[in-house]
């Protein structure tokens, strides 16, 4: 199984850190090449059946200027690429404008998005559900996984996840 996947996120939610813990067991290139004008790679995961492709997808951001209102237009095309889009939130703060922002670019396009909940080590378990409930309201997720991409917690499940779409 191979494929492409992107991650999208507003800052600080743990892309890199999901990114370097996934490189530091089984990630064969790192690059910063583009591979389209819209996508940049961002690590490849390989294992003997498997290739997952990670890519950054900046356009999908909420434009702070006229270049990203340009780089806006792009990003739906880029998600039409992939096989299915990460969405990565922080569990340890709530739904904020740029989350509502991305979610509305997601709509524009097909491709399965998975809200992966990221930091569980910073919460209580009981909060992930009402929250879970928030923004299922907001969009129809073809997975839901809450992870740690700080200590690698529930990370191979979500591998696991991944492949079932490639
Ligand atoms: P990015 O901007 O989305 O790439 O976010 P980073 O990967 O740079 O992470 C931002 C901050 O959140 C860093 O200080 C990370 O150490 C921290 N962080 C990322 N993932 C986790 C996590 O699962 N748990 C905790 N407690 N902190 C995390
Ligand atoms: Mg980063």
């Amino acid at each position: 199984r191979s494929g492409f996947v992107a991650i999208i996120g507003r800052p600080n939610v743990g892309k890199s850190t999901l990114m370097n813990h996934l490189i530091g067991q089984k990630i064969a290139i790192m690059s910063d090449k583009p591979q389209t004008t819209r996508n940049k790679i961002h690590g490849v995961y390989t294992t003997e059946d498997t290739q997952i492709v990670f890519l950054d997808t900046p356009g999908i951001h909420k434009p702070q200027s006229k270049l990203g209102n340009y780089m806006m237009q792009t990003a739906e095309s880029a998600l039409k690429e992939v096989e299915a889009a990460l969405f990565l939130v922080d569990v340890s703060e709530g739904i904020g404008g740029g989350d509502r922002f991305i979610i509305e670019q997601l709509k524009k396009v097909k491709t399965p998005v998975f809200l992966v909940m990221n930091k569980i080590d910073k919460v209580e378990p009981e909060k992930l559900l009402p929250m879970i409930t928030q923004y299922n309201e907001l969009y129809e997720f073809a997975e839901i996984v809450p992870i740690s991409a700080l200590n690698g917690n529930n990370v191979s499940t979500l591998l696991e996840q991944i492949s079932r779409y490639l």
